[in-house]
């Protein structure tokens, strides 16, 4: 089961564990990181602007 906490910060659904994350705009921008989802947790937080990446169920 997937929970999504409801906090102030975006939530992106994804496919697969890996991500990249600029920050998406110019106001919350930051130097382009790969991020590897937790397989346990299905989700990872970005250090930079806390926008919080979540594997979608695979169905
Ligand atoms: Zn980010």
């Amino acid at each position: 089961m997937i929970e999504i906490n409801n906090c102030a910060f975006e939530t992106i659904e994804v496919t697969g564990y890996s991500v990249t994350c600029d920050g998406g705009d110019e106001l919350m921008g930051h130097p382009r990181i790969f991020l590897e989802i937790a397989k346990e947790k299905h989700k990872v937080i970005c250090p930079y602007c806390s926008k919080t990446y979540v594997t979608k169920k695979r169905v």
